[in-house]
């Protein structure tokens, strides 16, 4: 009896000896410093030059006529206008319903890089902006307006950097492609033409970068420098229906379950029951980079997956938010109609959720899962719209080592990183395409600058502009 009570004990003691010699080795990989490059740009030119764009109110709405068409056309040739180098040295064509491409000739075709953005705008609600939001207004070196963040900040950035390098006479070694569209934030056509129409030239980019995430602080549990985090994925998206029929009536005399009661008992179903974890490349990653900058008692979760996923998994369900995301399809049930007066019987209700597929996963499947959870013959589950999950791209080779070496040299204290983003984005048609699409955008954002972007008295500080011209210029002239 001893000798199981010494040999249980010797267990428990090797047990805990291994999971804190991991977490005490798992220290950040060691990498190269990287060197640190000037980069003068013309602030001034380039501050005035980002006013101008915001001052465009190139609003995207759902419906077509509500569009005010003359502020694209005017934003298009803005460009041309204030980049007269590379509307020289470029090829630019109008691509779908407002798609710009500028494409630039390099001494190679073999590893051409995509610049991706967008330059229409969600809708502003003004009662609840401070600062007008299409005045370019700067005030104590801050500029004020929709799309300083999401996402005309990232597209000066390109014309900004290539305007600088190609009034020198720069020539890349390697073609280079300016791809915009002005319906990204209704999910248009613009972005998915231009990929056909690089598709249909045989051209397979060595990278593709588009707004995702950003240079962050306080968003991983433990670590406190800025992490600078690439989306390498973006998870699925699926709006689904759950309709009952019936024969309605008056409610002073219903039957024992009416139909928003039984759909109210398949919702209680779903929600009891999460999708089932799966770890995908991007978080593993992004766990096995992080982790190693996070405080002891996280690291000792981090460095012992092994043992503690399933602990980490129970922590996700239980709590929601960001960090389960990150683990799992989500359900999230938004919409629900049923009768419009109070004492009539619905003849029909119904029920709307959007999920956000993680990669493994399909819409087919997803939808698979919900029937057999709803388990009531009379309810109707089906797919509205959405999307699969796309392809994860590369964390290796030419095209992540020249953007995380870009990074590193404009955020020196920042920590790269892979991660899953869970909007969905335009770059998601590029994976068509190529292996090597980065989802990041190039500024340092602070949780209240997070804020604004699709919120109100969206902003960004001056100084932000520069570091994001002096990035692209950094990223642009070593492809
Ligand atoms: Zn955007």
């Amino acid at each position: 009896m001893t000798y199981f009570w010494l040999a249980l004990a010797a267990l428990v003691v090797a047990f805990f000896a291994v999971i804190i010699i991991r977490a005490l080795r798992f220290t950040p990989k060691t990498t190269v410093p990287v060197e640190f490059s000037e980069v003068s740009v013309n602030e001034q030119a380039a501050i005035s030059h980002f006013a101008d764009m915001i001052r465009c109110k190139t609003i995207s709405y759902y419906e077509d006529e509500r569009i005010d068409k003359a502020e694209f056309a005017k934003f298009r040739a803005l460009l041309k206008q204030l980049y007269p180098n590379v509307a020289a040295k470029c090829t630019y064509e109008e691509i779908g319903p407002s798609g710009v491409l500028f494409s630039l000739k390099g001494k190679s075709s073999e590893k051409p890089a995509v610049f991706m953005s967008h330059y229409d705008v969600v809708p502003v609600n003004e009662e609840q902006w401070t600062k007008p939001a299409f005045e370019g207004l700067i005030e104590n070196g801050i500029l004020w307006g929709r799309g300083t963040l999401d996402t005309k900040g990232t597209l000066l950035g390109v014309m900004e950097a290539a305007e600088h390098l190609l009034k020198d006479g720069f020539v890349p070694e390697n073609d280079m492609y300016f791809a915009f569209a002005g319906d990204e934030e209704v999910a248009g056509k613009s972005q998915p033409v231009i990929v056909e129409t690089l598709r249909s030239r045989g051209i397979v980019p060595a990278l593709v970068l588009d707004e995702g995430g950003a240079v962050v602080e306080g968003v991983f549990p433990g670590v406190k420098q800025p992490c600078a985090l690439i989306g390498i994925a973006e998870k699925g998206l699926m709006d689904a229906q759950f309709v009952i029929e019936g024969a309605g009536g008056h409610a002073s005399s219903p039957p024992p379950h009416t139909g928003i009661g039984r759909l109210a008992a398949a919702v209680t179903r779903i929600e009891a029951k999460p999708f089932p974890m799966t770890l995908t490349k991007p978080v593993a990653e992004m766990f096995d980079t992080l982790g190693r900058r996070s405080s002891f008692v996280y690291k000792l979760i981090f460095a012992n997956l092994w043992c503690f996923l399933p602990l980490l998994d129970a922590m996700c369900k239980k709590s929601g938010g960001e960090l389960n995301a990150m683990m799992r399809t989500t359900c999230a049930f938004t919409m629900a109609e049923g009768s419009k007066a109070s004492n009539v019987l619905p003849p029909r209700a119904r029920m709307v959720a959007n999920l956000r597929i993680i990669s493994g996963s399909t819409m087919e499947s997803t939808i698979a899962r919900l029937k057999t959870l709803v388990a009531d013959e009379g309810i109707t589950t089906s797919i509205m719209h959405g999307t699969d999950p796309c392809s994860i791209s590369r964390t290796e080779g030419y095209g992540w080592d020249k953007l995380t070496h870009a990074i590193s040299e404009t955020w020196p204290n920042a920590e790269v990183s892979p991660y899953l983003m869970f909007a969905a984005s335009d770059s998601r048609h590029y994976s068509a395409i190529s292996e090597n699409v980065y989802r990041f955008s190039t500024m340092e954002l602070t949780k209240e600058e997070r804020a604004g972007i699709h919120g109100h008295d969206e902003h960004i500080p001056l100084a932000k502009i520069v570091k994001t011209v002096q990035f692209y210029v950094r990223l642009m002239r070593t492809l």
